[in-house]
């Protein structure tokens, strides 16, 4: 299930443990390219851990200010079901965080999860529906009844 907006917002006020929530590893990484990202080191997903990076929009929208957020949290949090199926189904990397070069993993990473994502369209497409191109992902991919 896609986490509320109340639970994200508690996820960016508690922060994350000493465990990433996707592999359940020791949360250890490296950086990306974007301020205070990193990648978690197992199964690649991203975190802010340098403080709050959300947008003044999103602060304002939910009255608080950027001293409510966690300095270490998930900034994927919303997406975290499928991420988290996804590593534990198939531990691969996730092709997920922001390069502005080439990015750490290969083109066979990006069409695993995206073949994957449309094998699994039923369980997620409503849910996320704003947060994927569906249509061009189970063309592009194909679909479970098209195996
Ligand atoms: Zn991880």
């Amino acid at each position: 299930m896609r986490p509320t907006e109340l639970e994200i917002l508690k996820h960016y006020k508690n922060g994350v443990g000493k465990n990433c929530l996707v592999c359940d590893e020791e949360l250890k990484g490296y950086w990306t390219d974007y301020n205070g990202q990193i990648k978690c080191r197992t199964c690649g997903m991203t975190y802010q851990i340098l403080g709050c990076h959300l947008k003044d929009e999103y602060l304002k929208k939910n009255n608080i200010t950027s001293d409510d957020i966690a300095e270490r949290y998930c900034d994927n949090f919303d997406l975290l079901p499928i991420y988290r199926d996804y590593y534990q189904e198939n531990k691969k990397i996730l092709p997920i965080g922001f390069y502005m070069g080439k990015p750490p993993w290969s083109e066979e990473d990006d069409e695993h999860f995206y073949k994957w994502l449309a094998q699994n369209a039923d369980k997620y497409r409503v849910e996320y529906k704003d947060y994927f191109y569906w249509d061009t992902i189970i063309k592009l991919f194909g679909s479970k009844n098209e195996d």
